[in-house]
C-alpha cells in the first residue's frame, strides 16, 4: 500500500517543527514527495513539473498557522492548487452541457477506441432524456466496425432514446449530416454523434473527425479519456486538442483502482473542463465531475 501524501510528508517533516513559514529549504524535500506521489498516480511528467512549479510559487512565504506543521501547511497548498487545476475554480456551471438555442444541440464524441465512448453516449442519452427531459437522437459515424454501430443501437435502446441507423458503406460526414437532417425534421433536442476510435493516434482518424466537426459544428465536442490511461494520456489529449476545438472532457472508468492521474495530464494539455465522470459499465454510471474529490484521489 502506498502512503497517502499527508503520511508521506509527515515522515519528512518531523525534524522541522516550529518553523513559522514555508521556505525553499523546508519545502524542498516535501516537494520531492509530492512529485513522487503524482508520478505514482501516473500523471505525465510535464504536467507534474508545471504543477510543482505552481505549488512552490504559492507555498513560499505561506504562514504556518496555529498547530499546523509545515507539512500540513504544504498539503493544504497542494490540495488547494490541485483542486483549482481540476476545475474547482471554474464553478459548477463548468460541468453543464451547452444546448444550442436552435435545436438540435449537437454533441460530438471523440477519443481512442475502448475508452468508453459508445457507453458514454448511452449514459448521456439516458441522463439528457431522464434528467433534462430532452428528446435525444444518436448516430454512429464509426464505419470501420459494424459491431460499434450495433453496440450504439443497443445502448441507445436501453437509454430509451432514438437511434439513426448508419452503415459501413456511408461516409462519416454524410452520416452526420443525414442524422442532423432527421433530427431537425423530427424535433429532437439533442443529437449525439459517436465516432470511430483507433487504438492509437492516427492522422486519418483526426482528419475524419475534424471533417465531421466542420460539417455539423457541434455545440459540445467531448473528449472521452480513460482514467486508467497512464503517461500516454498526455499525447492522446494533445492530438485531439490540436485537431478539434474541444469543449469538455469525460473521464471514464473512475470505478477502477487507478489514482486517475490522467485527469491532471488532460487538464494540463487542454485547459478544458472535465464535465462528467464514468463510474460503471451501466448506463446510470455517469456523474458530474467533482474536482475536489478528484484532487484527493490523485494525492492518494
Ligand atoms: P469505445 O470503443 O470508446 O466506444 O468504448 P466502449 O463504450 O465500447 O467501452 C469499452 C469498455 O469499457 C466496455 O467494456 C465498457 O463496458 C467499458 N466502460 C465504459 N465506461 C466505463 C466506466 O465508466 N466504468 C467501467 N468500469 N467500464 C466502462
Amino acid at each position: 500500500m502506498l502512503d497517502n501524501l499527508t503520511q508521506r510528508l509527515a515522515k519528512v517533516v518531523k525534524t522541522m517543527r516550529g518553523e513559522a513559514r514555508l521556505t525553499e529549504a523546508n519545502t524542498a524535500e516535501m516537494l520531492r514527495e509530492v512529485r513522487l506521489a503524482l508520478l505514482e498516480a501516473d500523471v505525465a511528467l510535464p504536467a507534474v513539473r508545471e504543477f510543482i512549479g505552481k505549488v512552490k510559487e504559492k507555498a513560499l512565504g505561506e504562514e504556518v498557522v496555529g498547530s499546523l506543521s509545515p507539512g500540513q501547511a504544504l498539503v493544504g497548498v497542494v490540495q488547494r492548487e490541485l483542486g483549482a487545476l481540476m476545475g474547482a475554480d471554474l464553478g459548477p456551471e463548468a460541468a453543464q452541457l451547452s444546448f444550442a438555442q436552435q435545436p438540435p444541440a449537437i454533441i460530438l464524441m471523440a477519443g481512442l477506441q475502448g475508452v468508453g465512448k459508445t457507453t458514454t453516449v448511452g449514459k448521456l442519452a439516458k441522463y439528457l432524456r431522464e434528467q433534462k427531459k430532452k428528446k435525444v437522437l444518436t448516430v454512429s459515424a464509426d464505419v470501420y466496425r459494424p459491431a460499434a454501430i450495433a453496440q450504439l443501437q443497443s445502448v441507445t435502446g436501453q437509454a430509451g432514446a432514438d437511434f439513426f441507423p448508419s452503415t459501413a458503406q456511408d461516409k462519416p460526414v454524410d452520416i452526420a449530416l443525414s442524422a442532423l437532417d432527421w433530427a431537425k425534421k423530427h424535433y429532437h433536442d439533442v443529437l449525439i454523434i459517436d465516432t470511430a476510435g483507433r487504438l492509437g493516434i492516427d492522422e486519418e482518424m483526426m482528419k475524419e473527425i475534424a471533417a465531421v466537426h466542420g460539417a455539423v459544428k457541434p455545440v459540445e465536442t467531448l473528449f472521452v479519456v480513460d482514467a486508467m490511461l497512464g503517461q500516454d494520456a498526455i499525447n492522446t489529449a494533445k492530438a485531439f486538442n490540436d485537431a478539434l476545438p474541444l469543449t469538455g472532457i469525460v473521464l471514464t472508468k473512475l470505478d477502477g483502482d487507478s489514482r486517475g492521474g490522467a485527469a491532471l495530464s488532460v487538464r494540463h494539455i487542454t485547459g478544458k473542463p472535465i464535465k462528467f465522470a464514468g463510474v460503471s459499465e451501466k448506463l446510470d454510471g455517469l456523474e458530474a465531475f467533482d474536482p475536489a474529490r478528484m484532487a484527493n484521489r490523485i494525492l492518494g
